[in-house]
């Protein structure tokens, strides 16, 4: 049985080593994966320009959601109940900052001052531009029609923090920031709600499965309902991987990104290395279904079922260390916790 705090580094560690992953392919398709890897694709974590193992804008836009839940809680515990998602919101500005585009917000807190994250790794336009609108998406106001993988790809630490049914609301709501499309968030709040469900200790496919329930409650969720059904089917087949995902999709949008997320992570349980070698080697965005398959693993079977050399390797490994355990912690009456996490 994992530890509380091993199935949070696990989440965050293991979603950024899929993201990793996949990154050196995920603007190839899979004949040119093949051509450059050979016929098993890419195998093994592989430095980039920065001569690092880089995690990309899904690892980035998880640990601003990260810092957002935290200072969010500071924020309740010293002021009252606030409205959660617009904290989130202001983390997400800080994060376009990250990316050189200057915003309104306080540029405070310890997640901004780590250096690492101040750089552009093929960011979602989807993400830029809403953020950049000046106004906040929410699911009654939806921002835009995008069903972009973006929500989904940064909302795994919501289901750390959160029970499920509250996880599955704010995953929806965290995404709906950026992405109006019922497809774009809904499949964020289910994998807000798969990770809570894990946490609270239930096997893969019961969460998955209770996640489909919790997402047929909200309307226009036909579409994500029905690709995580078909997802969980596949995943109990011999059909040959690679057409079962490809009869899932590319990742591009939300719901298909989830979709061969669950289908690798449930045909590979007990196995995180084949799983997200898995999720990255086909035409798709395989980064972030690398890294979603990752978070979802990596809670599932935590720190200690990831290979301990990538848990080394892997870009900023010491601060998502440190982050798991602040989450752990939730919340700490201390001027340290209050300078690395203030309270807007
Ligand atoms: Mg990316």
């Amino acid at each position: 049985m994992q530890t509380r705090n091993e199935r949070y580094q696990g989440c965050l560690i293991g979603g950024a080593i899929g993201d990793a992953l996949g990154w050196p392919v995920e603007f190839l398709k899979l004949d040119e994966i093949n051509r450059k890897y050979g016929p098993k694709g890419i195998t093994n974590l592989e430095k980039g320009r920065s001569n690092l193992v880089e995690i990309t804008d899904d690892t980035q836009m998880t640990i601003f959601t990260t810092e957002g839940l935290l200072r969010a809680a500071n924020r309740g515990r010293n002021r009252g109940i606030g409205h959660i998602p617009s904290v989130v919101h202001r983390s997400y500005l800080r994060w376009l900052n990250t990316q050189g585009v200057t915003s309104d917000v306080e540029k405070d807190g310890w997640i901004y001052s780590i250096e690492g994250l101040h750089t552009r790794r093929a960011p979602g336009n989807t993400c830029l531009d809403a953020l950049m609108s000046g106004k906040m998406g929410t699911m009654e106001e939806p921002i835009n029609n995008s069903k972009g993988c973006g929500g989904v790809m940064r909302t795994a630490p919501i289901g750390l923090f959160y029970k499920k049914e509250q996880a599955f609301k704010l995953g929806c709501e965290s995404a709906a920031i950026t992405h109006g499309h019922p497809s774009g968030y809904l499949s964020a709040g289910a994998l807000s709600y798969i990770i809570a469900a894990i946490i609270e200790g239930l096997d893969l496919e019961i969460a998955a499965e209770q996640a489909l329930i919790e997402c047929e409650k909200y309307p226009y969720s036909e579409e994500c309902n029905k690709l995580i059904q078909k997802a969980i089917s596949l995943s109990k087949s011999d059909k040959p991987d690679l057409q079962a995902i490809e009869s899932l999709g590319e990742g591009w949008v939300g719901e298909e990104a989830l979709a061969v997320s669950i289908y690798c992570a449930l045909k590979y349980k007990n196995n995180f290395e084949k799983a997200v070698i898995t999720a990255v080697n086909h035409d798709g965005d395989s980064d972030s279904t690398g890294a979603i398959t990752g978070n979802i693993l990596g809670a599932y079977l935590g720190i200690k079922g990831i290979p301990e050399n990538w848990v080394r390797e892997i870009e900023l490994s010491e601060e998502l260390t440190q982050l798991a355990e602040d989450l752990v912690k939730t919340y700490e009456d201390s001027e340290e916790w209050h300078e690395k996490y203030p309270g807007w």
